[in-house]
């Protein structure tokens, strides 16, 4: 069964919400047209993601505290580890437990960006030739508004909520 989420993205200044597919921990394997996450959470290990301000606002929406989940880095504030892994991460079935509200870079995963390269396929994700130019394409526009949003976030008071 496919499986589809209500997913803010960027246009212009603003979020909208549309609807997208998910993408990694996800239900979609065998989909055509989108690439076939195998499930395997080498994504949700040792995790640098950076959240938005929307991101972090949808996950305390959920109840969950800034002070647990995340950590500031050089201004920056990105999913906390714990024990080697994204503090959202259930090891024991190895499950996101925000799947549906999960951090906008999260969904775009393995699509990320590389200074001097832009949007490209993380060597890290085992199923990354699964996806398509025209998702790279799609994701790699959405991302590179993220990462903006974040870095005018990064020099604001607000980005750094955990002082
Ligand atoms: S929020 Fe979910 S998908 Fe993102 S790194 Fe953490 S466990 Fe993985
Ligand atoms: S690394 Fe790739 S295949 Fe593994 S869970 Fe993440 S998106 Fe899915």
């Amino acid at each position: 069964m496919v499986d589809y989420l209500q997913l803010p993205i960027l246009n212009g200044k603003n979020f909208n919400a549309v609807t997208f597919r998910c993408n990694n921990i996800g239900n979609n394997i065998g989909e055509p047209g989108f690439m076939q996450c195998s499930n395997c959470g080498k994504c949700c290990k040792d995790t640098e993601m950076e959240l938005s301000s929307d991101d972090i606002k949808r996950l305390e929406e959920m109840g969950y505290s800034l002070e647990e989940f995340a950590v500031i880095d050089n201004g920056v504030t990105r999913l906390r580890n714990v024990d080697g892994w994204c503090y959202f991460y259930r090891l024991a079935d190895k499950k996101c437990r925000v799947y549906r509200k999960r951090p906008l870079g999260c969904y775009l995963y393995p699509v990320v960006h590389l200074i001097n390269a832009g949007a490209v396929v993380d060597e890290l994700c085992p199923m990354g030739q699964t996806i398509t130019e025209q998702e790279l394409s799609t994701k790699g526009k959405i991302l590179n508004k993220l990462l903006k949003k974040i870095d005018n976030e990064s020099t604001h008071p607000f980005s750094s909520p955990l002082g």
